[in-house]
């Protein structure tokens, strides 16, 4: 499960979900705009990878579409057996 940090663990400036201002190593260490850019010059300072801005979360999922394709799936895959067995 994708954990997002919602701080900048350098100067701990508050990055929410929907922040523009967010930037990620691909270890998903967080560092705030002005951090990443300056002193640490797009490098995490913990894995040494490049940082690159988090995109924006969008609102939630549609959890019940999921739902619906997932069905499709198992429903399928019975006939699939049925199908087999007869
Ligand atoms: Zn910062
Ligand atoms: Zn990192």
């Amino acid at each position: 499960m994708l954990e997002m940090k919602n701080a900048c663990q350098r100067c701990h400036r508050l990055l929410p979900p929907i922040s523009h201002d967010a930037f990620i190593c691909s270890y998903e260490c967080t560092w705030c705009r002005d951090c990443a850019r300056e002193p640490l010059e797009r490098t995490c300072p913990n894995c040494g990878g490049e940082l690159h801005q988090r995109p924006p979360r969008g609102h939630e999922p549609d959890r019940d579409t999921t739902a619906l394709t997932r069905d499709a799936i198992v429903a399928q895959l019975r006939q699939g057996m049925l199908r087999s067995a007869t």
